[in-house]
C-alpha cells in the first residue's frame, strides 16, 4: 500500500471509481481509491442499472449523456464487459401536462444535440409490445438509453484506472482523517496511513459518517428503494428483439427487460426513509425486508398499463436503500473551509450520472474548475440552513416527487417556512404568496384582497399575471416596497481587503463610497460571480450579490486568502447574508420617500445613481445604495434582522398620499426583462465568458492587480465572442384554449430554420407589454440588423416568430434610474 498519494478517493462504488478513472485518465496517476470492503458493497451492487439521459437540468443532462456514451470506453480499455444494452428509453405521458412537460424536454434536446424525439403510438408498441397504448397521450423516444450491470460497470472503471496506473485497496476501512498544516490529509485505515494531497469522499450511504470525521454535516437521507422482477413472460421471449426501457411518469414506474423478465421500480409516495441518523457500519452486501404493501398500487397500475402483468408472478422483490439530498441532485466539490477536501455524494442515479461527476471532479481537482456549471451539483449550493431536519423532510419530498411534474413557477411544501424575517406576517397579512430561496421565505407577488393567496403551477401565465402587471405599474409610475433580506451580502475588511478584492473582481474598486459592478471570473475566464461592490471607507468593502450563492462565494473568497497566503489580520471576510436584511424602494416617487426619512441629502447630487452611504433612515442605521436592478429610479436599504421590520413600518409610514405598493420577486424579475438585465444562474453563469454574457465593459484587463482569469478574458476581449446574449421579444400566438405560454428557459431558438441558440429565461415583460426571452445566439446574427426579425423560438412544441431588439423595451438610455 502507497503511504504517499497525490489523491486518495474513499468509497469503491461506482461514484468513486469513476472519479479514480478519471484523475488517472487526466494525468493524476498517483492516486488511490480506499474501500471498506468490496466494490459496489453499498448501493451499487443491488442497483437496477436502468441509464437515462432525459433530466430537466441541461447541464446534468449533458453529464448523463456523457455518463451513457463513457460505457463504450470502459469496456475498451479494462476488457470488463459493462453488459451495455441500448435498446433506447420511452417517456411516456398520460396527461396534457406530461405532454407539454416532454415537449420541453424535446425541445432542450434539439439545441443540446441529443437525439430524443416524438414517436407515434405505433412505433412504441413496435419497440414494447406489453404495452397499452390506449393509456397514454404521447411518447417521446431517446436512442441512448438502455440498462448496464451495475458490477461490471465498477469493475471496468476499476480496472481501467488501474491500467492507467492507479491503485485500489480493497477490506481497508477508512477510520479517521487528521489534517497536516500542509494542507494534505493523513488517512488512518484498517491496514496503516496514507497521506494524500487531496481527499474525496465518495463514501455513498456513508459519506454522512465520512463527513463527520471532519467535522462536517452532509445534506443526505438514505431511502429505501424497491423493484421487482416478474417471472419469465412468453411475450418477452417470443419478441424476438429486445424491449426498450421505459419511464411512465404518472403511472410512477420504471422499467426494463430483464433476461425473459420484467423489472419494475417506483418512487412510492410513502417513501421510506432509512438509517436516518447514521449508516451502520456493518451494513454491507444486504438488501432490506421487502415490503409489497408499498408497491402494491403500482402493481395495479402497472397492470393496466401492460395488461400482460395480470397474469404474472413476482419472481423476486429487491429493497435497497440509496441517497438523496434535499433537491435530489448530487452533492460535489470542494467543501467550504476545508481546504483538499472534496465530496461527491448523494449521487441518487449512479449509472446515469457517475462518469459525468467522475469528469467534473477530476477536472475540478486537475484544472481548479469544471469544463461547465455545475451549480445544480455543488455541495456548497446549500448552507447552513439546509440541517437534518431540513434535509429529512426535502430529501424525502425529493423522493416521492421524483416522477411528479415541477412547474417553473411551483414553490414545493415541504420544510415551509423554514427561515422568515421578522416581516414574514405583516407581508403574509397583506396577501403576500411565498417562495424560498437558500432556505429563506420571500413575497413572489401580493394578492389583493379577495384573491386566493396561492398561484397554480403551470407552464402557462399563471393567476399572478395581472396582479404582477398591476405590482410592475405601481412601480414605473409611483413607488414600490420590496423586501431584499434573500439578498447575499459579504463585508470585506482590514488593511489588505483592497489588495485582496482587487485580485478577485475583474473590475477596478470604486471610490470611497461608490458602488461598482463586477464579475469574478473562474482561471479560464468563464464567469464565477456577479457582485456589485461598494466601498464605506478605505479599507471597509460591501459586496452584494446573488441569494443562491453565498456559500459558493464564501468558498471562493476563502480559498484566494489561502492561496494568496494572506494572514486574519490584513482581511476578513464576513458572509453578512442572514444578519443584513433591507427594503428596496423603487419608482419615481421613491427619492420623495426616501427625503422623508431621513436628514441625509438625498438629491441627485447628494446621493447619486452608484452611491453607498451609512446613514440613518426611519431612525435605523442603514447602509444604503442608490442603484437600480428594476431600471427605475431607486434605492437599497440594508439594515441589521433587529431593525428590519422597523424600517418597513416607518417606510409605510412615511407614505403618505404617494400609494406605496409592495411588489414581489415576479415583478422585480419582470421589470428587468424590458431592461435586458441579465440574472445569476441564468444569463450569468460559468458556462458563459463575460464577452458573451455583455459583462466585458466591467472586466478591466489593463488593471494592474493579477486577478483570477484576467489573461483568458483578455484573449477572449480581443478575440471578440462566438455568441452573445440578446433580447428577443416572442409573437407567443394564439393559444388556441391552453392558455398563453411565454418561454421560460432552455427553448431552443431558431434561424432560417436551424437551431443557433437557447433561451436563458423568459417571460412577460408587463410594463412593455411584451414576451420577452433572453437568449444566447452567434454573434454573427446577434451583431447583423437584417437577421433581426428571422428568430424563432419553440415555445411548448410551436415555433413562435421572435425578433432581436438591439436596445432595452423600456427606456434604453437609463434616465431613469440616472435622474
Ligand atoms: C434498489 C435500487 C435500484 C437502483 N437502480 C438504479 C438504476 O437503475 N440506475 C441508476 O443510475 N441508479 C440506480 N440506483 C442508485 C445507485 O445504486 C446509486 O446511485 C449508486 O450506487 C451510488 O453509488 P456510490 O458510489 O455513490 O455509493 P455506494 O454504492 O454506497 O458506495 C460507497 C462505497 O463506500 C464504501 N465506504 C463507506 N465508508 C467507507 C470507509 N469508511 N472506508 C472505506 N470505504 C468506505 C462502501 O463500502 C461502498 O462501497 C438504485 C438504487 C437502489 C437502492
Amino acid at each position: 500500500m502507497k503511504t504517499q498519494v497525490d489523491a486518495a478517493v474513499i468509497g469503491g462504488g461506482v461514484t468513486g471509481v469513476s472519479i479514480l478513472y478519471h484523475l488517472a485518465k487526466m494525468g493524476m496517476r498517483n492516486s488511490v481509491l480506499i474501500e471498506r470492503s468490496e466494490l459496489t458493497a453499498g448501493s451499487t451492487w443491488h442497483a437496477a442499472g436502468v441509464i437515462h439521459t432525459v433530466n430537466s437540468d441541461p447541464n446534468i443532462a449533458r453529464l448523463q449523456a456523457y455518463t451513457l456514451d463513457l460505457y463504450a470506453e470502459i469496456q475498451a480499455v479494462s476488457g470488463v464487459s459493462c453488459s451495455f444494452h441500448r435498446p433506447g428509453g420511452i417517456y411516456l405521458a398520460s396527461t396534457p401536462e406530461r405532454l407539454d412537460y416532454l415537449r420541453l424536454e424535446r425541445a432542450k434536446a434539439r439545441y443540446m444535440g441529443m437525439d430524443a424525439d416524438f414517436i407515434s403510438m405505433d412505433e412504441v408498441a413496435n419497440l414494447h409490445p406489453l404495452i397499452n397504448t390506449d393509456e397514454y397521450l404521447g411518447a417521446l423516444f431517446e436512442p441512448a438509453d438502455g440498462h448496464i450491470d451495475p458490477s461490471g460497470v465498477t469493475n471496468a472503471y476499476a480496472q481501467s484506472a488501474i491500467k492507467l496506473g492507479a491503485e485500489v485497496y480493497r477490506h481497508n476501512p477508512v477510520h479517521d482523517l487528521t489534517q497536516r498544516p500542509d494542507g494534505a490529509w493523513d488517512i488512518h485505515t484498517e491496514n496503516g496511513t496514507i497521506t494524500a494531497e487531496v481527499v474525496i469522499n465518495a463514501a455513498g450511504l456513508w459519506a454522512r459518517e465520512l463527513g463527520r470525521m471532519v467535522g462536517i454535516e452532509l445534506p443526505l437521507l438514505p431511502m429505501e428503494h424497491q423493484y421487482v422482477i416478474t417471472e419469465e413472460l412468453a411475450e418477452i421471449a417470443d419478441f424476438g428483439a429486445e424491449m426498450a426501457v421505459t419511464i411512465d411518469y404518472e403511472g410512477n414506474l420504471y422499467t426494463r427487460q430483464e433476461g425473459n423478465s420484467l423489472l419494475l421500480g417506483t418512487y412510492e409516495d410513502a417513501g421510506k426513509p432509512w438509517a436516518v441518523d447514521t449508516t451502520p457500519l456493518d451494513f454491507g452486501m444486504r438488501l432490506l425486508t421487502p415490503d409489497l404493501d408499498r408497491f402494491v398500487d403500482r402493481l395495479e397500475v402497472a397492470q393496466d398499463r401492460m395488461p400482460v402483468l395480470a397474469e404474472a408472478g413476482i419472481a423476486r422483490v429487491v429493497n435497497g436503500p440509496f441517497t438523496f439530498a434535499p433537491d435530489g441532485n448530487p452533492l460535489i466539490g470542494p467543501v467550504p473551509g476545508l481546504p483538499n477536501y472534496w465530496v461527491a455524494a448523494a449521487v441518487m442515479a449512479g449509472f446515469c450520472q457517475a462518469g459525468g461527476v467522475g469528469l467534473c471532479l477530476a477536472q475540478w481537482i486537475i484544472d481548479g474548475e469544471p469544463e461547465m456549471d455545475v451549480y445544480a451539483m455543488d455541495v456548497a449550493r446549500f448552507g447552513d440552513f439546509a440541517t437534518k431536519d431540513y434535509t429529512y423532510l426535502k430529501s424525502q419530498e425529493n423522493y416521492r416527487r421524483r416522477f411528479k411534474i415541477t412547474y417553473p413557477n411551483e414553490e414545493l411544501p415541504a420544510a415551509r417556512p423554514w427561515r422568515t424575517t421578522p416581516s414574514y406576517d405583516a407581508l403574509d397579512a397583506q396577501g403576500a404568496v411565498w417562495g424560498a430561496s437558500f432556505g429563506l421565505e420571500h413575497a413572489l407577488w401580493f394578492a389583493p384582497e379577495g384573491e386566493e393567496q396561492a398561484e397554480t403551477p403551470t407552464f402557462r401565465r399563471s393567476n399572478a399575471f395581472p396582479h404582477v402587471a398591476e405590482e410592475c405599474r405601481a412601480v414605473r409610475e409611483g413607488v414600490g416596497l420590496l423586501e431584499i433580506a434573500n439578498f447575499a451580502k459579504y463585508e470585506a475588511a482590514g488593511p489588505g481587503a483592497e489588495a485582496f478584492l482587487d485580485s478577485i473582481l475583474a473590475n477596478h474598486l470604486p471610490k470611497r463610497g461608490r458602488l461598482a459592478l463586477s464579475p469574478v471570473l473562474t482561471p479560464e475566464g468563464r464567469l464565477a460571480a456577479d457582485l456589485t461592490v461598494g466601498r464605506l471607507d478605505d479599507e471597509r468593502f460591501m459586496l452584494f450579490g446573488s441569494g443562491a450563492m453565498p456559500t459558493i462565494t464564501m468558498r471562493l473568497f476563502l480559498q484566494r486568502l489561502t492561496d494568496l497566503g494572506i494572514p486574519g489580520d490584513q482581511v476578513t471576510v464576513t458572509d453578512r447574508s442572514n444578519d443584513l436584511m433591507g427594503w428596496s424602494i423603487a419608482g419615481p416617487d421613491s427619492r420623495q420617500l426616501l427625503g422623508r426619512l431621513t436628514d441625509a441629502d438625498v438629491s441627485n447630487h447628494g446621493l447619486r445613481f452608484r452611491d453607498l452611504r451609512e446613514m440613518e433612515v426611519g431612525g435605523v442605521p442603514t447602509i444604503t445604495a442608490r442603484i437600480s436592478f428594476t431600471g427605475e429610479l431607486g434605492y437599497e436599504i440594508y439594515c441589521t434582522e433587529g431593525h428590519h421590520e422597523a424600517l418597513r413600518v416607518a417606510i409605510a409610514a412615511a407614505a403618505d398620499g404617494l400609494d406605496l405598493r409592495m411588489f414581489g420577486g415576479r415583478a422585480f424579475l419582470s421589470m428587468r426583462f424590458e431592461k435586458g438585465f441579465g440574472v445569476w444562474n441564468l444569463e450569468f453563469r460559468p458556462d458563459f465568458t463575460p464577452a458573451e454574457a455583455g459583462l466585458g465593459p466591467f472586466v478591466k484587463v489593463d488593471k494592474a492587480a493579477d486577478f483570477i482569469g484576467k489573461e483568458a478574458a483578455r484573449a477572449e476581449l480581443e478575440a471578440g465572442p462566438q455568441r452573445r446574449l440578446v433580447t428577443l421579444v416572442i409573437d407567443v400566438g394564439d393559444p388556441g384554449g391552453d392558455g398563453i405560454a411565454d418561454a421560460i428557459h432552455d427553448e431552443p431558438v431558431f434561424h432560417g430554420g436551424e437551431c443557433v441558440g437557447f433561451v436563458t429565461s423568459g417571460g412577460y415583460a408587463h410594463y412593455s407589454q411584451a414576451s420577452v426571452a433572453l437568449a444566447y445566439v452567434p454573434t454573427r446574427l446577434a451583431d447583423d440588423p437584417a437577421a433581426a426579425d428571422g428568430f424563432e423560438v419553440e415555445i411548448l412544441g410551436h415555433l413562435r416568430p421572435a425578433r432581436l431588439v438591439a436596445e432595452p423595451l423600456y427606456d434604453p438610455a437609463g434616465e431613469r434610474m440616472r435622474g
